[in-house]
């Protein structure tokens, strides 16, 4: 596939350490909802350094979008683009990703691992088809949560947020274990759609396998 160099229209963190970019769209360019395209920073030195990111934007938007968190801890792409803003450029790679809204389900996500399924409930709640789905999102603290205004909007009661280190009135606080799943679902004959850290996907997926789900009802980055 084609490279493409876009322009940064827009940048700003929506939390301490995730930062949302707004990116020219070339022509014709198009993905499916809940994929990510290999990125890298169009500069010296860095062109080469290429790491997925996943559209949030809804594919008619004129730009696209990407919430994108930031590690300051070492020299990495994403460091990098904390300290760039508009008019800087990226280079777009491939277009890949096996996520994608098949039926409607149970979304669990954590961190970041939440950027595919906020294009997907874009879509599905201006479609007026969001009904049915539901959402649990694990964080380290309210203060990591992304686009909390908008999923609660989106999807209401269907929300359930997981703490996994504070202590705060009226949120759940503790670990999404097999447990945690038994208590707070009841069907595991639907879809179930799991994105986040590597070790947080193959945790979920390890329990939900064993709790029913299976491997056809089960959409999770490969
Ligand atoms: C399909 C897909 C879609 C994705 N979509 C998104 C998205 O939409 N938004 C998003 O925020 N992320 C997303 N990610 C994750 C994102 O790609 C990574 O966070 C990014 O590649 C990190 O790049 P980096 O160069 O900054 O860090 P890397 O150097 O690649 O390091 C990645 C991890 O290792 C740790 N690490 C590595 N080296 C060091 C070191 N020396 N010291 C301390 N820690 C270290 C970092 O803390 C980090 O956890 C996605 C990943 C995939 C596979």
């Amino acid at each position: 596939m084609t490279n493409h160099i876009v322009k940064i229209i827009q940048s700003f963190y929506i939390t301490h350490d995730v930062k949302c970019f707004m990116v020219e769209k070339p022509e014709n360019y198009d993905f499916i909802l809940g994929q990510a395209t290999e990125v890298s920073i169009n500069l010296p030195g860095w062109e080469d350094k290429l790491r997925p990111f996943t559209f949030t934007n809804l594919r008619d938007k004129k730009y696209l979008e990407f919430m994108i968190k930031i590690y300051r801890d070492h020299d990495g792409v994403t460091n990098k683009l904390g300290g760039i803003n508009a008019g800087a450029e990226l280079i777009l790679h491939d277009v890949f990703g096996a996520i994608q809204f098949k039926e409607p389900g149970v979304f669990i996500a954590a961190g970041a691992g939440i950027t595919p399924f906020i294009a997907i409930f874009r879509d599905l709640y201006k479609q007026i088809k969001l009904y049915g789905n539901r959402l649990i999102y694990n964080n380290k603290t309210s203060d990591d949560v992304l686009m909390d205004v908008e999923l609660r909007k989106m999807l209401k009661t269907d929300y359930t947020k997981v703490f996994t280190r504070e202590a705060v009135i009226g949120f759940t606080e503790k670990r999404i274990d097999r447990n945690f799943l038994i208590e707070n679902i009841s069907n595991f004959g639907q879809h179930f759609y799991v994105c986040g850290p590597s070790d947080f996907v193959a945790n979920i997926s390890k329990h939900l396998l064993e709790l029913g789900v299976t491997s056809e009802t089960l959409v999770v980055e490969e």
